[in-house]
């Protein structure tokens, strides 16, 4: 593919724009990247999402981001990374991504308001914890219905807690809900573990932790907060209600990648693949936050990927203005 910059910044239609670089998420990864790009002056523009401000936006309070001893709301610290990366220029619209083309350049990149045509990409569209669709789960989110335990496993100290899965995630997150927790069980759909044997060795040896085999929950019950689950047993077809403060889900991650499926690489899982430094199959391309990361899923990795994204985009573009300022001599 030959890379020519277009020195067009203005609407090519009503519905064309270009950008020099389109960042797609507004979670720590995408805000971290537009901040960079921002004081770059490449004049970043942040598509947001469905989800604005990622999945940290869901989670009450965020202490394991540096520089907040006392914690801060997931919401509140996503709202300052938005105005810290518009105080330096970047743009951030409500808006999605629908379509990508990735074959043509500038990359084309069609969301519900616009055509982008971008020179550079940053992926940063996230990923969402699988849920387990059943009535109580949307209404008691953040309020004793996590997907996170490092989140928010500090918030049931001394409590009664439920975790679902049987996977190396939710066995991972139920030894290190036992730093808080009272009691943790686990319920589990089948009579035994998907995880791996150390974890379950861990797991079963572990005095805090217990487990209810091939049930699964039906209902989230409460108030104002969880205070029950409503377990079927899918042997006996037997319904009971257990008593909890809280409801961990682990039954697994689904990257925000389907619009890249026919464009970029992907692992079996859906993650885009990705180098050691954020770059894609695609030159001009890069990823960061959990679009490209099944491992790390914290706040500091990711907007630690968007800024090492971003400072890998600034360069491509830099690269691609000087190529063209020769060629215009
Ligand atoms: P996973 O391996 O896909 O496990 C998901 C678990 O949730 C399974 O036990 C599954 O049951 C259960 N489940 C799925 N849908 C369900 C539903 N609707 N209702 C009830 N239960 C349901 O996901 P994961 O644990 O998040 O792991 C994802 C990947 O990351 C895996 O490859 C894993 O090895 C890796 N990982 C590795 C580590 C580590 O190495 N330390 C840590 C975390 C994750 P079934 O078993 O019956 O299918």
């Amino acid at each position: 593919m030959e890379l020519k910059l277009k020195n067009i910044s203005m609407d090519i239609t009503t519905h064309e724009k270009k950008v020099k670089l389109l960042i797609l998420g507004s979670g720590p990864a995408g805000l971290a990247a537009a901040l960079y790009a921002a004081r770059a002056n490449l004049d970043p523009v942040v598509l947001t999402g469905m989800e604005l401000g990622g999945q940290v936006s869901l989670t009450s309070t965020v202490e394991n981001y540096p520089g907040f001893p006392d914690g801060i709301g997931g919401q509140e610290l996503v709202d300052l990374f938005q105005k810290q990366a518009e105080r330096f220029g970047a743009h951030v619209e409500f808006d999605s991504a629908v379509e990508a083309n990735l074959t043509q350049y500038p990359f084309k990149i069609a969301s519900y308001n616009y055509v982008y045509l971008t020179d550079s990409l940053i992926i940063a569209t996230g990923a969402q914890a699988t849920h387990l669709d059943v009535p109580g789960e949307s209404e008691f989110t953040g309020r004793g219905v996590s997907y996170c335990a490092t989140c928010d496993g500090w918030f049931f100290k001394e409590k009664d807690v439920v975790v679902i899965g049987g996977g190396d995630s939710a066995i991972e997150e139920s030894l290190f809900l036992t730093r808080y927790a009272k009691s943790i069980t686990i319920v589990h759909r089948r009579d035994n573990l998907r995880a791996g044997k150390i974890l379950q060795q861990r797991v079963f040896e572990h005095p805090k932790i217990k487990f209810i085999w091939n049930s699964v929950i039906t209902e989230i019950i409460g108030e104002k907060n969880v205070e029950k689950v409503r377990l079927l047993n899918l042997e006996t077809e037997e319904t009971r209600d257990l008593v909890t403060d809280g409801i961990f889900i682990f039954i697994g991650h689904k990257p925000n990648t389907k619009i890249f499926e026919n464009s970029i690489e992907l692992d079996e899982r859906g993650y885009i693949k990705t180098g050691a430094q954020y770059e894609t199959n695609i030159k001009g391309v890069y990823v960061a936050g959990e679009a490209g990361d099944p491992f790390f899923r914290q706040v500091i990795t990711s907007a630690g990927m968007g800024a090492a994204a971003a400072m890998k985009a600034i360069h491509f573009i830099q690269e691609l203005e000087e190529n063209q300022a020769v060629n215009d001599k």
